[in-house]
Parts: C-alpha cells; sequence; structure tokens
C-alpha cells in the first residue's frame, strides 16, 4: 500500500461515514498523525494533499518542523505536554489537543504572550478509568473550561479524547458520544457556543466518531502504515 492509496481510501471511508451522519466532509479534517514515521513520509503525504500533521512528542516534532520549514504545514500537538517542553512546543505548534489542567494552561498562555502568538486549542478530558490516557476528569472539567475561558493567547475551540481500544468498535460509540453531550453542555454554561470542534476517531474508530460529530479525526497506521513501537 502506498501512502497516496492510502490517503484515497481514507477519504472515501471519510466522506461515507459524513453520508451515514448527514454531514458535510468539509466539516471533518484530518490531522495527519506521523509520529515515530520519518520525514520522507510526511513529504509524500504532503505531496498528495495533506497539510494537518499530529505528533506527540515535542523534541520530535521539533527535529521535523525544523527541516519542513518552507511547508505549508499545520502542526497539531496530539500528545501529553509535559510543562517544560512548554516552550519549545509553543513555537512549533498551531494547534494543542492535550490541555489538561490550569497549570498547563496558563503555562502555555504565559509563553505565548511572551512570543506574540495564539493558538488553537482543545481540552482533553479523560473518560475512562484507564491509567495510561491523559485528560482532565469530567469532575475537574467545568473549572478548567472556566479559566480557559478568559485566556487570550489560546483559543480553547473544542474538546478531545483518547477512548479505549475495543475489537468492536461499536463499544467506543458511547465514550464520542459523551464527548459531544460535555461539549454541548459547556457551550451552553461557559462558551457561548464558540467550542465549534470535537478532536475524536483514529484509525480504527473514526468512522464511528464522525457519525458522532467528530470535526478533526486523528489518523496514523491508517495512512502511513504500522509504527515500530507504539510511540505513547
Ligand atoms: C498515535 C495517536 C493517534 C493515531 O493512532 P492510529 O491508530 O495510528 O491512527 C491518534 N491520537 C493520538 C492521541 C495518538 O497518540
Amino acid at each position: 500500500m502506498t501512502i497516496a492509496s492510502n490517503i484515497e481510501r481514507i477519504k472515501k471511508r471519510v466522506k461515507a461515514a459524513c453520508k451515514r451522519a448527514n454531514r458535510s466532509p468539509d466539516e471533518v479534517k484530518i490531522v495527519a498523525v506521523s509520529k515515530l514515521h520519518p520525514v520522507e513520509k510526511i513529504i509524500e503525504a504532503y505531496s498528495n494533499g495533506l497539510r494537518i500533521f499530529g505528533e506527540n512528542r515535542v523534541q520530535e516534532a521539533k527535529e521535523k518542523f525544523e527541516i519542513l520549514k518552507d511547508y505549508q504545514i499545520e502542526w497539531h500537538l496530539i500528545g501529553h505536554l509535559q510543562k517544560n517542553k512548554v516552550k519549545y512546543a509553543v513555537n512549533i505548534f498551531d494547534f494543542i489537543h492535550s490541555i489538561d489542567s490550569i497549570e498547563l494552561a496558563e503555562k502555555v498562555e504565559k509563553r505565548l504572550e511572551k512570543i506574540g502568538k495564539t493558538i488553537k486549542g482543545f481540552i482533553q478530558v479523560k473518560l475512562s478509568e484507564e491509567e495510561t490516557k491523559h485528560g482532565v476528569l469530567i469532575e475537574e472539567l467545568d473549572n478548567l473550561a472556566r479559566f480557559c475561558r478568559n485566556l487570550n493567547y489560546v483559543k480553547i475551540i473544542g474538546l478531545m479524547t483518547v477512548p479505549p481500544y475495543f475489537d468492536d468498535v461499536e463499544k467506543v460509540r458511547p465514550y464520542f458520544v459523551k464527548l459531544r453531550e460535555l461539549r454541548d453542555k459547556l457551550n451552553k454554561e461557559v462558551f457561548e457556543n464558540s467550542l465549534t470542534e470535537l478532536s475524536m476517531g483514529m484509525t480504527h474508530d473514526f468512522e464511528v466518531a464522525i457519525e458522532e460529530g467528530a470535526t478533526y479525526v486523528r489518523i496514523g497506521t491508517g495512512i502511513f502504515g504500522e509504527r515500530n513501537y507504539d510511540g505513547n
């Protein structure tokens, strides 16, 4: 399988899922998750029309970013952001999908103010008990949202989650429904309908995510093939 044919196939499946949900395919953006894949593969995907790339480690992203400076790439941080990496991250990324605490949001805001840059952000919500998953707990979401609402350099545009993996992909649907409901609630109570986005869905479950309202799907394996190891 080539990257070109993978992209074609993913786009067809995105379209089909949109059709089932009565949505326009223009509402769904593909974040090509290039973590642990070399720059050459990013260039290949870029040549085939993709412009949004997702990385989960700041150091790896920094190396790629420097090589690809002249490309019109929108860089998305999809992995956990450690506070000591914020100063590097703000130089690279246009979007951060992993805002999960007041301390982190505050640090990102301060750094952005220093360099006079704004970014778009998602609040990452932890919807499962899994120890390995990052994100703010539902009980603390409202507090974090109210804090983020007042930021000037981090513009929160939606919610993000990484649900557990299920062999039976239908079992993931309630997690996506839940994230959408939380987004809708915050739109009423905190954000005055400015949360337009939902970052949810990966290679094995993006179609269900789209059916439940995803506007950014994060797809690695389906575009670039298998990674050598997990990358989390
Ligand atoms: C790796 C990763 C993805 C992409 O996973 P695939 O199964 O390869 O599509 C999406 N989101 C996050 C947060 C990731 O870490």
